[in-house]
């Protein structure tokens, strides 16, 4: 096992992997940018070295400074968390053409999924389901593209290849709004991504967003670990997820399972993997495949009993997964609530010191975060200051506790969207169970303010 980890990464899940590195004995290097010089989870590291200024891409962005960080304190491997460069091919080769073990599948693995024309041909090619549409990019063709919308059918969606953060989509319901569609997306694309390649497939009108979590070894095993329904979005971001997803059969969710879980075999895949899908009329479409630990993996972990990050840890270091298929049980109902440092109706950020932070407790209640009282929300990154996730052995259960859960927290200073979690979390639709991706927003317009 490793002896030091450098963790690239900030925030709550900067925390959550040193909580991981603690428990197994592993010490831990944090980076930082002079913004969150004061953050509790930098003093509470073995050791801690400032990569830059507040802007990501001086400080986490920044691949040789977090290289030389490794250099310096003698870190065996790198853990990049989620977002800035966890589905950085390049940075995960550099990372181990410098020495280093990167915690995450291969560059090659990476790069596949991080396109998801080639994405969705491996899905195609490896079984598993995908939304119906061209299996390739868009030509230049004008008349080629046409005709590929109508073999597809209104609506449909034409979408960037290197598209990420719900950015990079746009819905197109007509041919007369056809060609104008694919020409602004790529330009779009070229410009925010840096590649101009876009695809087009159905639009599909109602369905729900659930995604299964696979786990993968270097010796080719692979197991899936359940599902989370994450339909609560609002601009294609999650705000609720759960596990399981309510009204789903188990074998409609063992068959995509398995699937996943033999797709990753088949791509010699490794590490923690998330792949989504849309679920529709009782179908499952693969959308995209996430290269990482997701925001959400917590809601896994508290159904299964298993520690992913811990899990990412063991099998970058070369062991093989500790357990198999048949030794995953799930157990109760998992929510989480994402805490974000934002209006709660106008969605504006509220960056800013926290005055009071009195985060929730009690049976089945975690909270993953790294606020504090006088703690200073930074203006610099994402919104999310944390995640309230509770488990009870029913969904009814789980509900019960994460309202109590809310009610008890209490965060001054900043505005926060506790009051609309508040909400929601008694919202008879949600509360039913099985509401599709569009349920937030039609309710947000609906309850406008
Ligand atoms: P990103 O990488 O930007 O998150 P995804 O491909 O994962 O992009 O899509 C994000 C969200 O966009 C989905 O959760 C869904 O809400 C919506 N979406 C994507 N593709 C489709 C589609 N074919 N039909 C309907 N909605 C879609």
């Amino acid at each position: 096992m490793f002896k030091k980890i450098l963790i690239a990464n900030r925030g709550e899940i900067a925390l959550r992997i040193q909580r991981a590195c603690r428990e197994m004995g592993i010490q831990s290097v944090v980076v930082y940018s002079e913004a969150d010089r004061n953050a509790k989870y930098v003093k509470l590291a073995d050791e801690s070295v400032c990569i830059g200024p507040a802007q990501s891409a001086l400080s986490y962005l920044n691949m040789p400074a977090i290289i030389a960080s490794a250099e310096v304190t003698d870190a065996e491997a790198i853990h990049p968390g989620y977002g800035f460069l966890s589905e950085n091919a390049d940075f995960a080769e550099r990372v181990e053409k410098s020495g280093f073990v990167f915690i995450g599948p291969t560059p090659e693995s990476i790069r596949m999924m991080g396109d998801k024309v080639s994405a969705k041909q491996a899905m195609v090619k490896a079984g598993v389901p995908c939304v119906p549409g061209g299996e390739g990019a868009l030509s230049e063709d004008a008349k080629a593209t046409v005709q590929a919308a109508r073999a597809i059918g209104y609506p449909v969606i034409i979408k960037a290849a290197g598209g990420g953060g719900g950015r990079g989509m746009r819905v197109v319901h007509t041919e007369a709004a056809l060609l104008h569609a694919v020409q602004t997306t790529r330009s779009e694309a070229g410009a925010a991504f840096g590649n101009p390649t876009v695809y087009m497939e159905k639009f599909l009108e109602n369905p729900r967003h659930i995604e299964i979590q696979v786990m993968a070894d270097a010796h080719r095993n692979a197991v899936w670990l359940g599902e989370r329904d994450c339909s609560m979005q609002r601009r294609h971001q999650k705000i609720i997820e759960e596990a399981p997803a309510p009204g789903i059969p188990r074998r409609v969710i063992e068959r995509i399972g398995e699937r996943c879980a033999a797709a990753c075999k088949k791509i010699g895949y490794r590490g923690a993997g998330t792949f989504e899908f849309l679920f529709q009329d009782g179908e499952f479409y693969f959308i995209e495949m996430n290269t990482r630990v997701q925001v959400e993996h917590p809601v896994t972990e508290l159904t299964t009993g298993i520690d992913i990050v811990q899990t990412q840890i063991r099998v970058a270091a070369g062991e093989k997964l500790p357990f198999t298929q048949r030794q995953i049980g799930l157990r109760g109902h998992a929510i989480e609530c994402r805490i974000n440092a934002e209006d709660a109706y106008k969605f504006t950020p509220s960056p800013g010191r926290i005055t009071m932070w009195h985060p929730p407790g009690g049976p089945g209640v975690r909270v993953d975060s790294h606020a504090y009282t006088n703690y200073v929300v930074p203006p610099n990154y994402d919104s999310m200051i944390g995640k309230i996730i509770v488990h009870g052995d029913s969904r009814e259960q789980a509900l019960a506790r994460m309202r109590i859960a809310l009610s008890e927290t209490l965060v001054e200073g900043i505005s926060t969207n506790i009051p609309l979690h508040r909400e929601l979390m008694v919202d008879a639709k949600f509360i039913e169970g099985g509401t599709n991706i569009h349920y937030l927003e039609g309710w947000l317009a609906q309850h406008s303010r």
